[in-house]
């Protein structure tokens, strides 16, 4: 399952037209999550410039280092003949030909339609290194610079059906990564021995890269980003799973929370279960408050409204959920503040927590896809607290 190569027709095409709109000159776009969108290249960060540059009209180009370009030429926008590649050679100076591509759309499009006082700008991808901002910069002395996100975040933001495929096989893929953990040993074992075979199954389970395994343990589940320690793992006692990674560059991120009884089964006590019921409630309520229209701040609100009705308000130290996509965190965030309204095709987690600090915590998470009509929840494992024996 891979993106289809006319998605990045559509996806270059858009990116212009929101260009065309801002009315600015072009696009520069580095090694990253924005490059791999409009061009499927997965290209590697290093201190040789790679550069699309996008301009209004006329073909995009990528600068590309001459030893990268056999890679760069089977990018699916490459290889199509969508983007043509520009290498340059270990002497050249590559900054200094991004001028010439730029050069070659005009910087100044419909006169009339600039509003006054707004010089149109080159718009640089927000995670291009400092190093190449200030060569790119002195490049161009008279031009402003502005973020590319501002005409990339709402095209990324909506995920087409093949991103929603790839999500959704992410999801399956860690599902059955947290079933076989919870099926598995755990009393007895360290958390970090855990965490490994968390990335080790993530890995198995067609993940390119397993980004990050917490592995919260008794005390330590109370810990929002606890880092998977010596820590050994008692009967009677939760954890806090945390798992995901990339998965054909799409990402996985999902928590459940467990209860290992032991052999001398330590249920779990009834303080536990009420602040569990509670956070249930609290990431079902929210679930299904997602459709379109809706305000991202509001999920955020209904989630945290039934946490806070039940006295753990100031237990829920964090946002109820961040955007998923080819980066693990990106637009939209389901935060107070932002009334962005949802739109269909959004992707995201729900994942609100309690911490009782030096105690213990929960948290769920699952990744949702704002449908047409309403939630279309992409993890499937149940998210009752996992009482289990783990031995
Ligand atoms: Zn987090
Ligand atoms: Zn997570
Ligand atoms: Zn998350």
């Amino acid at each position: 399952m891979t993106i289809a190569p006319t998605r990045f027709a559509t996806r270059i095409q858009a990116a212009r037209q929101a260009l065309r709109a801002a009315d600015d000159i072009a696009l520069l776009v580095g090694v990253g999550a924005d490059l791999r969108w409009l061009t499927g290249y997965d290209a590697m960060n290093l201190e040789r410039l790679t550069m699309l540059v996008l301009g209004r009209e006329g073909e995009p180009a990528l600068v590309v280092p001459r030893l990268e370009a056999p890679r760069a030429s089977l990018a699916p926008a490459v290889a199509a003949g969508m983007v043509h590649l520009v290498t340059w050679e270990e002497t050249d100076d590559p900054v200094a030909q991004v001028p010439e591509l730029v050069r070659t759309t005009p910087i100044t499009g419909g006169a009339e339609s600039v509003p006054a006082a707004r010089v149109p700008r080159l718009l640089v991808s927000d995670r291009l290194w400092a190093s190449f901002v200030l060569r790119l910069q002195a490049a161009f002395p008279r031009v402003p610079f502005g973020l590319a996100s501002e005409v990339l975040r709402g095209l990324r933001m909506v995920k087409d059906a093949d991103e929603i495929a790839l999500l959704r096989s992410a999801a399956e893929a860690a599902d059955r990564v947290v079933l076989a953990i919870a099926g598995g040993r755990l009393v007895g074992r360290s958390e970090a021995d855990v965490a490994r075979e968390v990335r080790e199954r993530l890995l198995d389970e067609g993940h390119e890269t397993a980004e990050f395994a917490i592995v919260g343990s008794g005390p330590n589940s109370a810990s929002p980003h606890h880092e998977a320690s010596d820590r050994r793992i008692s009967a009677g006692e939760p954890i806090v799973l945390d798992i995901g990674g990339a998965f054909s560059g799409y990402g996985s991120d999902i928590t459940r929370t467990l209860w290992a009884t032991g052999a001398a089964d330590a249920r779990p006590d009834p303080g536990f279960v009420g602040l569990y019921e509670v956070l249930r409630e609290a990431q079902a309520a929210a679930t299904a408050a997602v459709r379109p229209g809706v305000p991202a701040e509001e999920i955020d609100a209904t989630g945290r409204s039934v946490i806070d009705a039940a006295g753990f308000g100031p237990n829920f130290i964090h946002r109820i959920g961040h955007g998923i996509g080819l980066e693990g965190h990106e637009d939209p965030y389901l935060v107070a503040g932002n009334r962005e309204p949802l739109q269909p095709g959004n992707a995201f987690s729900v994942e609100p927590g309690i911490y009782l600090e030096g105690r213990h915590g929960a948290r769920i998470e699952d990744i949702v896809v704002c449908g047409a009509a309403g939630p279309d929840v992409l993890n499937r494992v149940t998210r009752d607290l996992l009482v289990v024996h783990g031995t």
